[in-house]
């Protein structure tokens, strides 16, 4: 098929359509799950990204295609790094498939290419940590290009990669090696996994049928400048904008707030004043704080009005009164965008914001996406069923820019010429 009559990017029923028995398929996956040390060994914690991941891989499995996947784990500095190493990881993808997964010890070096040569039907390989290869971010374009040919280059003594597959959308916003210069050098399609996390936020864009109102979207975690961009994109189409996590103190800064030893972007002051003086009453920030002297689980906490943070302490949670005000807020919300926890939730005198602010989602009769690594993760730590929330993203940054009306790179390079296949 050449796809011509279309706009979208070719997806994986358009692959299997071809006739993959046999052939290689290689397929970018975000197996980038947060490791815990435990005592000394290290731990996958919520693993709910490899999980995401095995309903394209199963499905290509299924085709009885030879499988190369790569991924990257954490930020290794372009070197191996075996605390790093994606062994774990695809020994977990193993058990989630019920099915072996070879792992090669190199990303595009012997190990990865004997594998892949000699993968049988149905079978999967895991490249080592492409990150391990400094090109894979490299800003230089013909270092990245000369990475993706090497990884283009892995299924050549078996006639070449029949597609390649971009199943990794908290990765799209990168133009990285695995990303981007591959998908120029293979027919590429997109997997089920970016397919429907570019559906459920194109939901939240108003695509497909009016948004739901009151629309409200909160916002918080540590990133202060990512989130910046999101707020002027979505300020025009929300009805709520509520503010809380390391985010807030930025804005109450711009009150003419002290805010003692907070969070505190100080370049952004003035773009928050601007925000705050053209909103109105669409941002909402927290009346009311739990601050502490340090962050630590037995640090003495207390909880002050927002105008009133002494210095020498900082602002670690939204307080009692914000949290019932945000929660009736997002109680009577049609639509719901959460990103970023409302306050240091790993730490249990920090963790009341973010709980309230997830109940008030899971029991709100709304269309309720979730994204950000740490907001995910925040649900499954306080034991929240996933299927009370409409959509859990697996993309942070990749879903903020895809809210921001960003271009990026994974996606628009997949919408590009569809290849003709054969
Ligand atoms: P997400 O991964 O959901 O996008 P971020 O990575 O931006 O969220 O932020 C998550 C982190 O923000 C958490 O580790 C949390 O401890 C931290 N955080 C939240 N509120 C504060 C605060 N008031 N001060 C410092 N850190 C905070
Ligand atoms: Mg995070």
């Amino acid at each position: 098929m050449t796809g011509s009559d279309r706009s979208g990017p070719a997806t994986l029923d358009d692959l299997l359509a071809v006739g993959i028995r046999g052939r290689h398929v290689l397929v970018r996956c975000d197996l980038n799950v947060p490791l815990e040390d435990s005592g000394g060994t290290v731990q996958i914690g919520d693993d709910s990204r490899i999980t995401a991941s095995a309903v394209t891989l199963g499905r290509l499995v299924a085709a009885g295609a030879r499988i190369v996947v790569v991924a990257h784990l954490g930020r290794p500095k372009g070197a191996p790094d075996p605390a790093l190493s994606l062994r774990p990881v695809a020994e977990r993808l193993a058990a989630i498939l019920g099915r072996p997964v070879h792992c090669a010890q190199d990303t595009v070096g012997h190990s990865a290419q004997s594998l892949a040569t000699n993968l049988g039907d149905g079978e999967l390989l895991v490249l080592e940590n492409v990150r391990f290869e400094a090109a894979e971010t490299a800003t230089d374009p013909q270092l990245r290009a000369n990475l993706a040919s090497a990884l283009a280059a892995l299924a050549d003594p078996n006639g070449g990669f029949v597609g390649y597959v971009d199943d990794a959308f908290g990765a799209v916003h990168r133009a990285h090696a695995s990303v981007l210069e591959i998908a120029s050098l293979l027919p590429n399609y997109a997997g089920d996994l970016v397919v429907r996390e570019v559906g459920q936020l194109d939901r939240l864009a108003g695509q497909g049928g009016e948004i739901a109102r009151p629309y409200a979207v909160v916002l918080g975690g540590s990133k202060v400048a990512d989130k910046i961009g999101v707020i002027e994109r979505l300020l025009p189409q929300v009805d709520h904008l509520l503010v809380g996590g390391g985010m807030c103190y930025t804005f109450l800064t711009a009150m003419g707030y002290e805010v003692g030893t907070s969070l505190l972007e100080p370049s952004l002051v003035q773009t928050c004043r601007e925000l705050l003086a053209r909103a109105g009453q669409k941002i909402v920030l927290p009346r009311d704080l739990v601050v502490a002297d340090r962050i630590a689980p037995d640090a003495v906490t207390s909880i002050v009005a927002a105008d009133r943070i002494a210095p020498g302490t900082m602002g670690l949670d939204i307080g009692p009164a914000t949290r019932a005000v945000f929660a009736e807020l997002l109680s009577r919300a049609g639509t719901v965008f959460w990103n970023g926890p409302m306050g240091v939730f790993e730490l249990e005198p920090f963790a009341a914001g973010t709980k309230a602010v997830a109940t008030a989602i899971a029991g709100a009769d709304a269309f309720t996406v979730v994204g950000g690594g740490d907001s995910a993760a925040a649900i499954h730590a306080f034991g929240f069923d996933p299927d009370r929330f409409s959509h859990i993203s697996t993309g942070g940054g990749a879903s903020l820019e895809y809210l921001e009306g960003r271009v990026l790179p994974g996606l628009s390079v997949l919408a590009g010429p569809i290849h003709a296949v054969d």
